[in-house]
């Protein structure tokens, strides 16, 4: 039940509130041990403030965010300290992550020093060990961001992630500012460190083709909400969301037999306002499954014919996959 709200502030000198906007609004999820939950939707859905809130770069309005029992949200000071060395953050542009000013060595030593993780000596051998495990030649320890290409500097971020051996990593768009031919070496990168170092991963994009590269299981966000959730081939073979059947229909397929195929559903009109959430099912203004009953009622969120699927729709059992036949 996690909520994100942040107030909006009018006037200069003499500041009042004159509403929310409703960036997490009740959301819950799980994530097991050792594998990858993708969270996806279109840019102000949510998920990026979801990742910042599990790490406390937000303090969340409501809800609990439990991390082996512990709930993250009420943690302050030493508790807090403790926690951020097991929960890391990837962000999504490598080209602003990395102060231009340090050196690759300094920018993956930097938290191993804060944590006091041994003696220089100790730390720049670590440093050189990450470097070798991104795939990156430990002599290039002492050179600076810029002599990297984009896909190199994502490395150099996962290593500095992983300095403190972290147990969840919280992946926030990490591929959607590099070439697309770069793309794969590093989503391949991420799951082969996962596999060997058992990592949790809450991967964090508005891609679903990659998602569904990386992701057991997969939940889309609208409008601050998670409208589906469900083991990654459910949900990517038999949606249950009509606002999933839309975003599937704007992953190409490479088979031109199968893309032939494919119904293209196009939405119209904008993502709402945040702050004026639409009455009833808040996906209605642009469904184009929408009846009366939706304006007026909000549709559980709940599991889909006994799976672990869920979803949040009054005629979720006619909503059909993009892909005839599929
Ligand atoms: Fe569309 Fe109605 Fe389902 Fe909402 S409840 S997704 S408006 S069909």
């Amino acid at each position: 039940n996690l909520k994100m709200y942040f107030p909006v502030t009018r006037g200069i000198i003499f500041q009042r509130t004159v509403g929310n906007v409703r960036a997490v609004d009740d959301v819950s999820f799980s994530i097991e041990r050792g594998r990858t939950l993708g969270l996806v939707g279109e840019s102000g859905s949510g998920k990026t403030t979801i990742g910042r809130s599990i790490i406390r770069l937000y303090k969340p309005t409501a809800g609990q965010v439990l991390f082996d029992g512990q709930d993250l949200v009420q943690m302050e000071n030493d508790a807090l300290w403790k926690m951020r060395k097991q929960v890391q953050m990837i962000f999504q542009d490598p080209f602003a992550s990395l102060n231009p000013r340090f050196t690759i060595g300094s920018l993956i030593a930097e938290p191993m020093h804060i944590y006091q993780m041994g003696t220089r000596q100790d730390i720049r051998t670590r440093t050189e060990e990450l470097l070798r495990l991104v795939g990156l030649r430990p002599e290039y320890i002492d050179r600076y961001p810029h002599e990297f290409s984009g896909g190199q500097r994502q490395r150099i971020a996962v290593a500095r992630a992983l300095a403190l051996n972290p147990e969840l990593i919280i992946a926030d768009e990490p591929v959607s500012a590099l070439d697309v031919s770069v793309r794969a070496q590093v989503l391949n990168l991420l799951q082969s460190l996962q596999r060997r170092f058992n990592l949790t991963y809450l991967f964090v994009s508005h891609d679903l083709s990659v998602v569904r590269h990386v992701a057991d299981r997969v939940a889309v966000m609208y409008l601050g909400r998670i409208v589906e959730l469900a083991d990654r081939d459910e949900l990517y073979v038999a949606p249950k969301h009509p606002y999933t059947r839309a975003l599937l229909s704007a992953v190409p397929i490479p088979d031109p037999h199968i893309e032939k195929k494919r119904q293209r559903i196009i939405l119209t009109g904008d993502l709402p306002s945040p702050m004026h959430i639409p009455s009833g099912c808040r996906f209605h203004t642009r469904c184009p499954m929408a009846q009366k009953i939706c304006r007026e009622v909000e549709p559980a969120f709940e599991a889909k014919e006994g799976h672990e699927h869920y979803a949040a729709c009054h005629f979720s059992d006619q909503v059909t996959s993009p892909v005839v036949n599929a």
